[in-house]
């Protein structure tokens, strides 16, 4: 929905493939046997790992296994930009109803002075999915300081409703936010369908098992910013799999830095300070 497929991201991999770039798809590193990280390590000279932070944030509550969201009536849980792709999606699919939970405060409407530029501030946005909702349903779907206490399912276990309660936030001892429960505010929303759109949780762990890396106190791979070298010779690290859940202009910048410091590593390789070289060498993209 947000970039175009052909004239914009198949151009681009053309350009990559043109400079040289092999593609190879459908292949997941350190689970199948023909891309095992021991035999990527012996024939290259360095890798990029650029996994993405793809491991979701769960809910502790029973759930609904279908995703088909025809006819139904959808609550997304979560207020970033996946809550509005699922929104989104789920009227595209024919939703009957749709409503956006989210547990924080409402952004202001504008940035605060301690938001200086580059910082992401943290202001209300109304984004497609908010917009398409408005035109469909005549409101915008979201709700903010509520949390979700169980999910509520009929005789047969199929999803029908979940139980809601809203917060507000206050300092615990320490001084940081907590949500604290309204009491009497409990409310029970009908659902035929939630879609969990909290955040993720960092990397699938695999491959930083597998090659022996260390991760940092969130679970991503442990590389500097800068340096993007990982804690394993020859490996680096850049993208959401290194800072975490992030925006796509950090991914691309940090996957050309990354790339730079490959390069000056491969170029001291060749100057014989890091010992002999392995092989004819280049970059590798998995
Ligand atoms: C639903 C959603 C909506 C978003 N909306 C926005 C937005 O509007 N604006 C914005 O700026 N950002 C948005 N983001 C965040 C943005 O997509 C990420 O910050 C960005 O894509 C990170 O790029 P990356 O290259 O580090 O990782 P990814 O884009 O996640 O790419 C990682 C790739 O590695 C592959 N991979 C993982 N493990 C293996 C393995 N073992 N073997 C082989 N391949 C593997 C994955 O399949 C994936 O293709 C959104 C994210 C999501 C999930």
């Amino acid at each position: 929905m947000k970039a175009d497929k052909i004239d914009i991201v198949q151009r681009r991999v053309d350009l990559m493939a043109k400079e040289g770039v092999k593609f190879v798809v459908n292949a997941n590193v350190g689970t199948d046997p023909s891309y095992s990280l021991d035999g990527i390590k012996a024939d290259t000279d360095a890798i990029i790992l650029a996994c993405g932070a793809t491991k979701p944030r769960d809910l502790e509550v029973p759930e609904d296994g279908s995703t088909f969201c025809q006819g139904k009536k959808v609550v997304v849980i979560g207020g970033g930009d996946t809550g509005t792709d699922c929104i989104g999606t789920s009227i595209r699919h024919g939703c009957t109803g749709i409503v956006n939970l989210e547990l924080l405060s409402e952004p202001p409407r504008n940035k605060g002075a301690e938001q200086p530029w580059p910082q992401w501030p943290r202001v209300f946005r109304v984004d497609y999915g908010h917009q398409e909702a408005n035109a469909k349903f005549g409101k915008d779907p979201r709700s903010y300081e509520v949390l979700t206490k169980r999910f509520i399912g009929d005789e047969s276990g199929a999803l029908k409703a979940l139980e809601i309660v809203r917060v507000r936030w206050v300092k615990d001892s320490g001084g940081r936010p907590r949500p604290e429960e309204i009491e009497g505010s409990e409310e029970i929303i009908e659902a035929d369908l939630v879609l969990l759109a909290m955040g993720f949780l960092g990397p699938e762990p695999t491959v930083a098992k597998k090659l022996g890396l260390e991760l940092d106190a969130r679970s991503n791979f442990r590389a500097d910013f800068g340096r993007f070298s990982t804690s394993v010779e020859g490996v680096f690290a850049a993208g959401d799999c290194r800072r975490g859940q992030s925006l796509v202009v950090w991914a691309i910048a940090e996957g050309r830095e990354a790339a730079s410091r490959v390069d000056e590593y491969l170029m001291r390789e060749e100057d014989g300070f890091n010992g002999a070289s392995r092989g004819a060498g280049g970059y590798s993209t998995f």
